[in-house]
């Protein structure tokens, strides 16, 4: 009970980062959109896996039967995963400002930033959305919330990677092929 109210509660609060810049988004331009009818449906299979199933496991009783009775140090270990996740969101939102996007999209002044996190990584929110799936199987500790988490999650960045950096590299040229060359994908110096 208690580990489904803490993170209800961090849950909660990644909603509350992410509200500003959607409803910013609606308003600003978009000048060029990539696969935008296969990205709307990726979003839609990762928000199964980030929505529905956790809130489906919180609020009935369904899937109790695919508890997995993880120790609660692991799941603590999860939380603690999930707040500082929550942290990097923030910090992320904040960094890619205006330039951010649900699916593949340049907008009219488009932005190329590399900066804050994106020094170290050119997909701090992915890396952070790893970070969600993860904790949040470690957290809720159910096999059927773990693992359509970490499937529905996987489908989308597996799909999408190659394609938005083909869109970032065909848009700002030479300097994303140099910022490709000084940054790592998820994880700072190793991938
Ligand atoms: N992949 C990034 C951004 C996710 S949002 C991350 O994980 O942090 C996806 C949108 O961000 C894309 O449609 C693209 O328009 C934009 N984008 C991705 N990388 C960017 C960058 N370095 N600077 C500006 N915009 C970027």
């Amino acid at each position: 009970m208690m580990f489904k109210i803490i993170f209800m509660i961090l849950w909660l609060g990644n909603g509350l980062v992410r509200t500003p810049h959607k409803l910013r988004y609606k308003k600003t331009e978009k000048v060029k959109s990539n696969k935008t009818k296969r990205e709307i449906i990726l979003v839609l299979i990762v928000a199964v896996g980030m929505m529905l199933m956790p809130m489906m496991y919180i609020f009935t009783p369904w899937l109790d039967c695919f508890n997995m009775g993880l120790p609660d140090v692991v799941r603590w270990i999860g939380l603690a995963g999930f707040g500082f996740g929550l942290v990097l969101f923030w910090r992320v939102h904040r960094t890619l400002g205006r330039n951010w996007s649900p699916i593949l999209e340049i907008r009219r002044n488009h932005e190329l930033v590399t900066d804050g996190p994106y020094k170290y990584i050119r997909h701090p929110m992915y890396t952070q959305i790893w970070i969600w799936v993860i904790c949040q199987w470690l957290i809720l500790s159910n096999w059927i919330v773990g693992i359509v988490g970490v499937l529905a999650w996987t489908t989308l960045y597996v799909i999408r990677i190659n394609d938005e950096e083909k869109m970032m590299a065909e848009e700002f040229g030479q300097k994303y092929e140099d910022y490709m060359k000084r940054t790592k994908r998820i994880i700072p110096g190793v991938y």
